[in-house]
C-alpha cells in the first residue's frame, strides 16, 4: 500500500469531521490554507479509492462526493437551498419489502432533501 503523504491525510481527515460527504471542490476550498491544488485533490481522492479508504456517494444532478469508506451505515439529506448534503444517522429498515417476488435486495441507498437548520 502506498505511502500516505500529508495532503492525503488533511483530506481524510476534513472527511471524517464533515457534516456529510464532500465534492473535491469542498475539499479545496476547505484544504486552501494549505496550497493544496485541486488537480492534487483529485489524485489523492482516486488514490482513497483504489486504497479502499474511500466512497463515492453519488446524488442526482449532484457532483460526486466522497466520504471514509468505514462510517457506519447511514444515509444522506441534501439541502434544496445550500446543496449540502449530510449525514442521517439510522436507517428506516425493511426496505426488502419494496423488492418485488422472486428479486434479492443487496444494498439501499435513502436520499432524504429539504431545508437545513440555516436555511429554514
Ligand atoms: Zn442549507
Ligand atoms: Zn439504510
Amino acid at each position: 500500500m502506498r505511502r500516505r503523504s500529508r495532503h492525503r491525510e488533511a483530506i481524510q481527515d476534513t472527511l471524517r469531521s464533515a457534516v456529510g460527504p464532500l465534492s473535491a471542490t469542498d475539499l479545496h476550498e476547505r484544504l486552501a490554507d494549505s496550497g493544496i491544488g485541486l488537480a492534487t485533490v483529485y489524485r489523492l481522492l482516486n488514490e482513497g479509492l483504489e486504497d479502499g479508504d474511500l466512497v463515492t456517494v453519488g446524488l442526482p444532478g449532484g457532483p460526486k462526493r466522497f466520504e471514509p469508506a468505514d462510517k457506519p451505515h447511514h444515509h444522506h439529506f441534501e439541502c434544496v437551498a445550500c446543496h449540502k448534503v449530510f449525514d442521517v444517522m439510522g436507517c428506516p429498515g425493511g426496505m426488502d419489502r419494496l423488492v418485488p417476488e422472486g428479486f434479492t435486495l443487496e444494498q439501499h441507498e435513502v436520499i432524504l432533501s429539504g431545508r437545513c437548520d440555516a436555511c429554514a
